[in-house]
């Protein structure tokens, strides 16, 4: 009633979300979270912040992802000091962002980011949105309050006071979270339109926290689902590399074609989709993925690219291979029509190319198993990589499996036994002595014996 009155009196707007007078806080008896958990860096910084008089928390998916007893993977601080008062309280720090000004804070190696909180958007300013409603810009300073109700999700609103151990709730998140309900803050039609990309967003939170979408928040989403056609796709192309690498990717998939989030809409998963040749293999890179990131295994961006890609490359190359082009030649002209489509289509960044095409070009030379061929593909940097991908390629039927079992065989045998292996190269016998004196001196003899890591 007062905060509407007030809102009157200084004609601010409370666009979709009306304040909770008081919020919500949770003890530690009842969430659980302990001190110890939390990163010495983002619990140095709070505290500092708090020590000179400012209000500061732990925030976003830190917050969300300490109650569901994950280990954060990056630390978000938000506070009432503005980034210029940040900056002085650490030494090491600087403003970054035009649009919205914020401040990176070193703390030995890592970064921890400090942002001041921020308000609602004024939603009825025609120019802060374009024709369909999404927003352009999203800049102003506001209450914490105002912070919690601007985020897109209950679940990723609440605040971690890390020194009352108390987590602040203006959005019934907690409740949300003990309810396993996944639901968007506001007018759900409203914030997808302000944003898209939320709609991704609640198909990835609610898959990797195993959260039921919440009628109201899921029911638009089929219709508004065009919208993601006006995102930048360097957006998108981010928000889908989240989803790929969440560790949830067959899930999100799945449901996101259940809720009609391809065709067109969605080029990334449109190569994912719309591949009936590469479904399979596909299918099978996404599910190792997952489980690798499950087993807190590293994973390598590039790697998956290059399997949602190969059978893009794949019949370029057999195209080109059918109108009398050599393997080699061939191979390299399909990788490089690959990629110029796809710079334009998915806007994979060109940094993740070179591990692509490399990947990709070593797959003949894993059926060459003449004379020293094989030492020759073991010792290049990008063999791990490139061992996987002939894996997964053998595993979805695309290879005899007989190449896989040679290829495991020949890694775990013994140097003699490795020279019996190999297939005797058709050369003279003088030539053959040379070649393989040369080659010891070279590649000396020790065996590999771990496969697996996709770097
Ligand atoms: P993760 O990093 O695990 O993907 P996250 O929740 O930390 O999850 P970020 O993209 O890092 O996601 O965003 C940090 C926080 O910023 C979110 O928790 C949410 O509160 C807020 N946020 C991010 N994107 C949006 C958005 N599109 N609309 C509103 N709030 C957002
Ligand atoms: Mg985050």
């Amino acid at each position: 009633m007062i905060l509407k009155l007030l809102n009157k009196v200084f004609n601010r707007k409370s666009s979709y979300y009306e304040s909770a007078a008081q919020p919500i806080v949770i003890s530690r008896q009842h969430h659980g979270i302990q001190r110890l958990q939390i990163d010495s860096c983002a619990l140095k910084i709070v505290t500092q912040l708090q020590q000179a008089g400012y209000n500061s928390y732990i925030v976003g998916g830190a917050a969300r992802d300490l109650l569901f007893g994950f280990t954060p993977k990056d630390y978000d601080v938000a506070t009432n000091a503005t980034p210029e008062q940040i900056k002085r309280i650490f030494r090491r720090s600087r403003i970054i962002g035009r649009r919205f000004r914020l401040v990176h804070v070193m703390c030995g190696s890592d970064i921890v980011e400090v942002s001041t909180f921020r308000g609602s958007s004024k939603i009825d300013d025609a120019t802060q949105t374009d024709l369909h409603g999404r927003l352009l810009h999203d800049n102003v300073f506001g209450t914490q309050e105002e912070d919690a109700a601007r985020r897109d999700f209950t679940v990723n609103a609440l605040l971690y006071d890390p020194n009352k151990e108390e987590i602040i709730d203006y959005v019934s998140g907690y409740a949300d979270i003990q309810a396993k309900k996944l639901r968007i803050i506001g007018d759900p039609a409203q914030r997808y339109r302000e944003d898209p990309v939320r709609m991704l967003r609640a198909i990835r939170f609610a898959s990797k926290l195993g959260l039921q979408i919440d009628n109201s928040t899921a029911q638009p989403i089929s219709e508004l689902a065009h919208l993601l056609q006006n995102v930048p796709a360097s957006r998108l192309f981010d928000e889908m590399l989240k989803l790929l690498l969440s560790g949830h990717a067959l899930a999100c998939i799945t449901e996101l074609r259940a809720r009609g989030l391809h065709h067109g809409l969605l080029p990334m998963l449109d190569v994912i989709l719309e591949q009936p040749l590469g479904k399979q293999f596909i299918t099978l890179a996404l599910k190792n993925t997952d489980d690798r990131i499950q087993q807190n295994k590293p994973v390598s961006a590039g790697f998956l690219f290059a399997t949602l890609l190969w059978h893009e490359v794949l019949s370029n190359w057999n195209a080109l291979r059918s109108r009398g082009e050599k393997t080699f030649p061939a191979l390299f002209n399909a990788i490089s029509q690959t990629l110029a489509i796809q710079h334009n289509k998915l806007a994979i960044p060109q940094r993740f190319d070179t591990i692509m095409q490399e990947i990709w070009t070593l797959q003949p030379r894993f059926e060459m198993r003449i004379g020293r061929r094989p030492f020759q593909l073991i010792a290049h940097p990008r063999f791990r990589s490139a061992y996987d991908f002939m894996l997964l390629r053998c595993e979805s039927g695309e290879f005899d499996i007989e190449l896989k079992t040679w290829w495991e065989d020949f890694l775990s045998a013994d140097p003699e036994k490795r020279e019996k292996m190999l297939v005797k190269s058709p050369l003279t016998k003088t030539k053959r002595r040379r070649r393989r004196k040369k080659a010891a001196t070279q590649t000396g003899t020790s065996p590999v014996t771990t496969v697996g890591v996709n770097q």
